[in-house]
């Protein structure tokens, strides 16, 4: 993918989460540093990035700013002739599709690719980003996801088995999505006009019938969860 044509969104609202704790799960530590940091660290140092717009509360911008600084600086070290990603803001809305919409209003004009991130999934590897950037290029919007490891069953309402799922064919879906910004926007109109909830990105385009690409990417990608 050319250099700067990806704009990431960067999901840290939501702060109602809080895994008992005082401040918002992508806010406590992981090895010295917020949660959040180890995203801000993967995509300073990513060519492909343009612009990394930060869905944050206000009161998280400066810890936010001070992180982004520190993994510029590191990206610089390694490839001082390389430039970095601009960082931008926008403020969380009240569901996840909000917070994705708000941060989808202030990417880049000319980005090819919008890539929605998850900041309470530290672990992501750079070359798993890559091959759903390429995947998405190619097709309009890709996912990074797993092969299913336990046995899934469809419940019924009153707790009997409705039915035992091919596990063949279930992948646990991850972030990034990516999603060509002009058909993420035609998504959230149709699935706003019709009222619809969605809980993922991709789900907007697969409402429009769009083909969406699942790319293989890594058990370690995880979330850390409530
Ligand atoms: O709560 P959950 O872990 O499913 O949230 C997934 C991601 O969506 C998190 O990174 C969280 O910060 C983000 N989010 C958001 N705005 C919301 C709700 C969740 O940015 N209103």
């Amino acid at each position: 993918l050319p250099p700067r044509s990806v704009s990431v969104v960067l999901l840290c609202g939501g702060s109602g989460k809080r895994m008992g704790a005082s401040i918002p799960k992508q806010y406590l530590e992981l090895c010295g540093r917020p949660i959040v940091a180890w995203s801000l660290r993967l995509f300073a140092a990513m060519a492909e990035v343009r612009d990394v717009v930060v869905v944050c509360e206000p009161e998280y911008r400066d810890l936010i700013s001070k992180h982004w600084g520190e993994a510029c600086e590191r990206a610089a070290a390694e490839d001082p002739a390389a430039s970095v990603p601009e960082l931008k803001w926008a403020p969380p809305g009240a569901e996840r599709q909000d917070s994705v919409q708000s941060g989808l209003a202030r990417i880049d004009p000319s980005t090819k690719l919008a890539a929605v991130h998850d900041s309470a999934r530290p672990l992501t590897a750079a070359a798993d980003v890559r091959r759903c950037l390429s995947d998405a290029s190619d097709c309009g919007a890709a996912v990074l996801g797993v092969p299913v490891k336990p046995t899934i069953k469809e419940v019924n309402d009153d707790g009997t088995v409705a039915r035992t799922l091919v596990r063949a064919r279930l992948w646990e879906v991850q972030t990034p999505q990516v999603i060509e910004p002009a058909l993420l926007r035609r998504g959230f109109a149709f699935a706003t006009e019709r009222n619809l909830e969605v809980t993922d990105d991709v789900s907007v385009v697969e409402l429009l019938g769009e083909t969406v690409r699942i790319t293989q990417g890594s058990y370690t990608n995880i979330k850390v969860r409530i």
